[in-house]
């Protein structure tokens, strides 16, 4: 029997899909390559190359795996792109999981875990943000991600179906043996901006807003290790097949960072002043989001042991310092 990880040659899922084989687990991996890298797939994962969206494929996959879980990683996933292009973000996320779930259904697959957001909630008053808070995207990511979780609970009032959704907050770094880490392009992640500024191969970092309701004007994230999610993803997993109900987790790290503490932090790690410009806003961002995550903690016995950002951020280094091109060789 197979986990199938969708999108596990993406940034965190091919870090699943190695944590899954650092506890011995059978792995295949669905991964389209449009933003993730075949050079990511752990060597020992079987992977097939195709979209999550194609019935057929998906058809011929599921007939030829005997799959016992789904991770389902396989979405687009930024913030900015998905207020100029919503429908790719409703194709791509919502329909794409109504493929998945048409499968689970034909093939008798009833356990999924999959990345659900942070953006789901949008601006909260009340911080830090529990599950219980309303959920109000500010962007479509968010509310594609909403869609996805609405259409697992539907499907599981209707069929023998369990879910978990993992709303991940800021999620950073790389695999701390450094084998493999973020590599987005065009990168528009916070760590990696500014460690590509870091190590040149861009002229500065763009703060996007200083006039926001916090500490110094910028933005407030919760910055979680790539490494430290994954630790409850496979948790989660676990929950499902020990009889856990369907429910909802946020993943964070439980402390907020601005942007500017970020440069800061990255000045520090790489020694280097790295160049900051100021910038617009950017469409669609809150100005602060911060997890309670001891929901997680309480009911997956989750522990994130590698939560400070002195670590989060030099774990990154780590990965860009040493493949500056990120997978292309
Ligand atoms: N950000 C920024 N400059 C950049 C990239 C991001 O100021 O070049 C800010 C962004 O506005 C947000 C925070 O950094 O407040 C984290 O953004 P990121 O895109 O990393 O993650 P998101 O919060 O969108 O998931």
């Amino acid at each position: 029997m197979s986990i199938l990880v969708l999108g596990g040659a993406g940034y965190v899922g091919s870090h699943a899909v190695y944590q899954l084989k650092d506890q011995g687990y059978e792995v295949v991996v669905i991964d389209n390559l449009q933003t993730g890298h075949e050079d990511a797939v752990h060597p020992e994962a079987r992977l097939y190359k195709g979209d999550i969206r194609s019935r057929e494929f998906m058809h011929s996959v599921f007939e030829k795996e005997n799959i016992e879980a789904i991770m389902h990683f396989a979405a687009n996933s930024l913030v900015g792109e998905s207020m100029v292009e919503p429908l790719k973000y409703f194709d791509n996320n919502v329909y794409g999981t109504q493929v998945v779930l048409e499968m689970m259904k034909e093939f008798g697959v009833k356990h999924i875990v999959f990345s659900s957001t942070a953006a789901v909630y949008g601006e909260q008053k009340v911080i830090p943000i529990t599950e219980e808070a309303l959920t109000l995207p500010t962007n479509t990511y968010g509310e594609t991600k909403l869609a996805m979780e609405k259409m697992m609970a539907w499907c599981e009032k209707a069929f023998d179906l369990r879910y978990v959704a993992l709303r991940y907050f800021n999620v950073a770094s790389a695999r701390s043996d450094g084998q493999i880490g973020e590599d987005h392009n065009p990168e528009t992640h916070l760590i990696p901006v500014v460690l590509e500024a870091a190590i040149g191969k861009r002229p500065a970092v763009t703060i996007f807003g200083e006039d926001y309701d916090t500490q110094d004007g910028t933005c407030v994230r919760d910055y979680i290790h790539v490494e430290d999610l994954i630790d409850a993803h496979i948790l989660a997993l676990r929950y499902l097949q020990n009889g856990g109900e369907s429910n909802v987790f946020n993943l964070g790290s439980s402390q907020g960072f601005s942007v500017r503490e970020i440069v800061e932090t990255a000045n520090a790690v790489t020694g280097i002043n790295i160049p900051v410009k100021m910038g617009e806003r950017r469409a669609g961002d809150p100005s602060t989001l911060i997890a309670s995550s001891e929901k997680a903690k309480q009911v997956l016995g989750w522990k994130p042991t590698r939560t400070s950002i002195h670590q989060i951020v030099d774990n990154a280094w780590s990965w860009h310092f040493q493949h500056p091109n990120g997978y292309q060789k």
